[in-house]
């Protein structure tokens, strides 16, 4: 967004696009919290912090809530100076792992199958991106539509046959009681009031419905051996939850998790070694330049801290 001159309101303070307010904690509503992680680098540009691919490291200043234990950015943009960033941004590196990530989510799938909804259910995935969850639900027999804020992620999902929708979870328009199953696949972290998303989600849902949350877990081992390091601390995030504050606001918000557990992702070896790059992992430049190509097209199962929890809609 190109700054603006407002020479009507010379001695107002007008709030500009690098200001940071204080925020409550966005689980409990909390105003008391201590400092984790100050920012090892000043950014102060939306376009910047949410307009780039997969977002910065160590821009933010991160706290935890006395109340709940909660672990979010404060202070932080506006929600209107976030959604004004993210859309300068086009996804495209995401979007070339396509295929390998629509196998990677039917194995999810398949896996999750047990606890899931019967195929022919249906499905809504908010923050579809380019449809790769889409897809997998498809192939797997869901009733699947997505629910994406960029049009051209949404043009996207449309070339491959898929059912998209342009907006988000606040202003989509569905008779309450719609679906089956609702899917937050690595969203929840990105809303700045994930209670008024999970709210608005209870009420999409049919009585006994079933959410799906996945999410980057600040509560595992590798989070805290890793510590400031720790590779989702990211400017696009704007909160860090761990199993015991997704149990904490999908009571909050009228649901009852009922499985909650580690998610392994399939990607090709060569793509790990240039987020490792992004994420600046020491050595990971040269030990990329010395890998043969083959070698990188390997598909690999890994564990990168990410949880998926499942929720059913009470009363
Ligand atoms: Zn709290």
């Amino acid at each position: 967004m190109p700054s603006s001159h407002n020479t009507a309101v010379p001695n107002q303070a007008i709030p500009t696009k690098s200001a940071r307010l204080p925020v409550p904690c966005p689980v409990c509503d909390g105003t008391e919290s201590s400092v984790v992680f100050t920012p090892t680098v000043q950014i102060d540009d939306p376009t910047r912090l949410f307009g780039a691919a997969s977002g910065l490291p160590g821009t933010q200043t991160i706290v935890r809530c006395h109340n709940c234990s909660m672990i979010y950015e404060n202070p932080r943009f506006s929600e209107e100076a976030i959604i004004a960033g993210y859309s300068s941004s086009n996804d495209a590196g995401h979007d070339s792992q396509h295929a390998m990530r629509v196998n990677s989510f039917h194995t999810a799938l398949e896996k999750l199958a047990p606890h899931l909804p019967a195929r022919g259910a249906k499905v809504l995935d908010v923050g579809t991106a380019g449809g790769a969850f889409l897809e997998a639900a498809k192939r797997f027999g869901y009733d699947a539509t997505g629910l994406e804020p960029s049009r051209y992620l949404v043009d996207c999902c449309k070339d491959r046959g898929l059912d998209a929708v342009q907006g988000t979870i606040d202003n989509f328009e569905a008779a309450d009681g719609t679906y089956d199953l609702i899917t937050l696949w690595d969203v929840i972290e990105h809303l700045a009031r994930p209670k008024d998303a999970l709210r608005r989600i209870h009420q999409l849902l049919k009585p006994g419905g079933t959410l799906l949350i996945n999410y980057p877990d600040i509560g595992t081992w590798q989070a805290k051996m890793a510590g400031r390091r720790f590779w989702w601390l990211l400017s696009v995030h704007l909160s860090y939850f761990a199993p015991s504050t997704i149990r904490e606001i999908c009571g909050r918000t009228g649901f009852s998790v009922f499985y909650i557990r580690p998610y392994w992702q399939t990607l090709r070896f060569g793509y790990l070694q240039e987020m490792a790059i992004h994420y600046k992992i020491p050595l990971a430049g040269p030990i990329h330049r010395l890998t043969p190509r083959l070698i990188r097209d390997i598909p690999v199962r890994y564990y990168a801290s990410q949880t998926t929890a499942l929720a059913r809609k009470q009363g």
